[in-house]
């Protein structure tokens, strides 16, 4: 069995996998798509000590950091099942395959909820953004949209607020979800229009990049156009955790709750990054999470039973 074993490939894991192979025990790491969401990023810039890479250049360098070492990688393996015994965990694969290990570290990120509208897959990285954190700056001095009212939502409008030119804040529903106090701030702001009852019905563009927006208003049911050069999708980030449901406890948002060492609710098991409640998600910070995870993990094993 492994002493480590990582379920998922992208900057939590792989950080993961580094701390417990420096550590001498037996690791290895399974995932779908070794690199994970960084390798549907274009440019990264806030990962410290490097000031500015791309997205599947950044995936590389993981990947070739954790073969440095003599880690088991297992790649283009989904993970379907988690089975806590009592000694040895197991981890089912899609292909029938069953893993053991004496610890586990969940580290299998989450994903964007898309709208799902014509031009919002084609325009990708060329105006539609997921996160404010990561391309807010890219859009100094220009006009963008954010789609969605919830907390997310207005949250990155008043962040986008502050270095765009104007921020359109689009709702579904005929009033926003966010908390009064976040409502009352964008409410305060000069360069921000909200729109209630609308639905997004296409993310245009020039054919290069993104040029507007069009949503039907769902009292009158009028189609409008919004010009713009970005728009921000911010209805939710899903974690990869389905999978788990009834294995570990998950938050109501379907995230694995985590201790301050990764420490999940299933002795053994751990969890890092994007998928667990750490808040932020970021790679820097998913990447710090999975170094903690794997010294959780670490110390629990020369905790348990002899070697
Ligand atoms: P992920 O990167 O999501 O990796 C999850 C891993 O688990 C993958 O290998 C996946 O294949 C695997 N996996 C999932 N389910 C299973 C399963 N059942 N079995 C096996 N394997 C599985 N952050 C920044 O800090 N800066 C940026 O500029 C930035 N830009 C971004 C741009 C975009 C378009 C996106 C989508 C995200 C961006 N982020 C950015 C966020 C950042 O990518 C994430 O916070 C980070 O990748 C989270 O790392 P993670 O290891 O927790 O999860």
């Amino acid at each position: 069995p492994f002493d480590v074993l990582i379920v998922g490939g992208g900057p939590a894991g792989a950080a993961a996998a580094v701390y417990a192979a420096r550590k001498g025990i037996r690791t290895g790491i399974a995932s779908e798509r070794f690199g994970g969401q960084v390798l549907d990023t274009l440019g990264i810039e806030n990962f410290v000590s490097v000031k500015e890479t791309e997205g599947p250049k950044f995936a590389l360098a993981l990947e070739e950091h954790v073969r440095h070492y003599d880690v088991d990688i297992m790649n283009l393996q989904r993970a379907k099942a988690l089975k806590a015994g009592s000694d040895l965990i197991e981890i089912e694969l899609e292909n029938g395959a069953a893993l053991k290990a004496r610890s586990v570290i969940l580290s299998t990120g989450a994903r964007w909820r898309q709208v799902g509208v014509p031009g919002e897959a084609e325009y990708r990285n060329k105006g539609v953004a997921y996160c404010p954190h990561c391309d807010g700056p890219l859009f100094k001095g220009k006009r963008v949209a954010v789609i969605g009212g919830g907390n997310s939502g207005v949250e990155a409008a008043i962040d986008l607020a502050g270095i765009v030119a104007h921020v359109t804040l689009i709702e579904f529903a005929d009033q926003l979800r966010a908390d009064a106090v976040l409502q009352r701030k964008l409410a305060s702001l000069p360069n921000v229009t909200t729109i209630l009852n609308a639905q997004t019905t296409e993310v245009t563009g020039d054919g290069q990049k993104v040029n507007g927006l069009r949503y039907k208003d769902r009292v009158s049911g009028e189609q409008q156009h919004v010009e713009l050069e970005g728009v921000f999708v911010q209805i939710g980030l899903v974690p990869n955790t389905e999978w788990l449901k009834g294995t570990l406890e998950l938050s109501r948002h379907g995230e694995i709750v985590v201790d301050a060492k990764g420490q999940t609710s299933v002795p053994g098991v751990f969890a890092a990054g994007d998928a667990t409640t750490t808040p932020y998600k970021q790679i820097i910070i998913a990447a710090g999470d999975g170094a903690k995870a794997a010294l959780g993990a670490f110390d629990h094993l020369i905790r348990s039973s002899a070697p």
